[in-house]
């Protein structure tokens, strides 16, 4: 007998839960694409992401995903032959990095490896290198999906400023917008990508790039920009049809519309930032129990340095692998695989699992995750401390910390 039925949960980073509301909002008849109703629909869009993102900026919308939005920047910020600087911190940074060299950009990476943050005195010694500031763009994943490392961003503009260097800062927040506190201006980032389907909760299908003035300027000079990427119509249309360079995503952009009414005018983006600290906290608390008796940690030592959205878990001798098959066999719950973790001795990262807190998460679906992954421990025999299950409720017992 399994205990997998009832309402499945995929706790994977992204797509991430979709809620009801959501669903509802998209489950209509198709609009008419030349109707005043879809125009009004997308304007109310534009300043809420601008609210979301917290810029004074530009907005663009795209269809597309996260490679989407990696290509839709490339695209718009640089030329054939042109370098930008990529501090990666896992599979993600190392991917974006990749993107932008198929397209002819020379991306120099910086590989500050699997578990820890980029060091803002490096990427200021690589800029300070480049006299002759050839160097356009600081390409930086804010929270890396695959390792649930997460970057200082102002750390890294204040680099960039310290040497005097004149590159764009721009930030792969795909993972953490509508999760992890994030102040565009404020911090000083230039250009800003994102997707519909992580904590902004509406199924894949958008991409969403945010730019300011100075971004825009690059833009002129950028010979890989393509009529579809081009993001200077999108923000300032002269028909409809320029803000997605032909049919809108009309079904996305009405659950887009719930799921920023939720975020923004209903939680209030400081409560959603604090919710997933909290049930970050729960997390890190669980795994902390585990790893007390057993071959479990956290993929990331400082709690400074891990995104509010996603944690990488190692389960060794193969752990992660049993136990992610059993808690979706045996209760309903699917865990995120092991990304890029992977090493000679375990080349499908069978020893790392991730879990989401990402989005339309409460409470009772985080400490669910977390029983279900200790009844699994046990169930398997797979050596680990005691009471995760009890620090994880304790940690949510504990109120909300502030927000960091
Ligand atoms: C998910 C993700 C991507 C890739 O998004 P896709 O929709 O899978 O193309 C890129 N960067 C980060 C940080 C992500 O979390």
């Amino acid at each position: 007998m399994s205990l997998a039925h009832g309402r499945p949960y995929a706790a994977i980073p992204g797509p991430s839960v979709i809620p009801d509301r959501v669903l509802a909002a998209m489950h209509r008849p198709a609009p008419n694409i030349y109707g005043q109703a879809l125009r009004e629909l997308t304007e109310s869009l534009i300043p809420d992401l601008k609210r979301l993102a917290r810029t004074a900026g530009h907005a663009a919308i795209y269809i597309g995903n996260g490679h989407a939005a990696w290509e839709a920047a490339n695209a718009n910020l640089f030329s054939r032959g042109d370098r930008a600087l990529v501090p990666a911190t896992g599979l993600f940074g190392l991917g974006w990095a990749n993107s932008a060299a198929r397209m002819g950009v020379q991306a120099e990476v910086i590989d500050f490896g699997r578990s820890g943050p980029a060091d803002p005195d490096r990427i200021e010694a690589a800029l300070r290198a480049d006299r002759a500031g050839a160097i356009r763009a600081v390409m930086v994943t804010h929270v890396d999906t695959a390792t649930g490392v997460r970057n200082d961003l102002r750390a890294v503009r204040a680099a960039i400023d310290a040497a005097g260097h004149p590159a764009l800062l721009v930030a792969d927040c795909i993972a953490s917008l509508g999760c992890d506190r994030f102040l565009m201006d404020d911090w000083g980032v230039d250009v800003t990508l994102a997707a519909s389907q992580k904590g902004l909760m509406t199924p894949p299908g958008l991409a969403i790039l945010w730019m300011n003035d100075r971004a825009l300027a690059a833009t002129a000079a950028a010979d890989l920009r393509t009529p579809y990427w081009d993001w200077r119509p999108r923000i300032a249309p002269e028909e409809y049809y320029q803000y997605f360079c032909g049919t809108a995503p009309t079904h996305h952009l009405f659950g887009l519309r719930e799921a920023l009414t939720m975020i923004l005018d209903e939680e209030g983006l400081e409560a959603v930032w604090a919710r997933h600290e909290r049930l970050a906290r729960a997390v890190w608390a669980a795994v902390g129990a585990w790893g007390g008796q057993g071959d479990i940690r956290l993929n990331v030592a400082d709690p400074a340095a891990r995104g509010r959205s996603v944690t990488s878990v190692f389960v060794g001798g193969g752990g992660a692998a049993r136990l992610r098959a059993w808690t979706e066999a045996e209760a309903g719950v699917v865990l995120g695989i092991g990304l890029g973790m992977g090493t000679p001795e375990d080349p499908e990262a069978r020893d790392w699992l991730r879990v989401a807190h990402m989005g339309h998460v409460s409470a009772h679906m985080t400490l669910g995750v977390l029983a279900v992954m200790e009844a699994g421990l046990a169930a398997l025999g797979i050596p680990h401390g005691p009471g995760g299950a009890a620090a994880a409720a304790a940690a949510v017992a504990a109120g909300d910390a502030p927000v960091a």
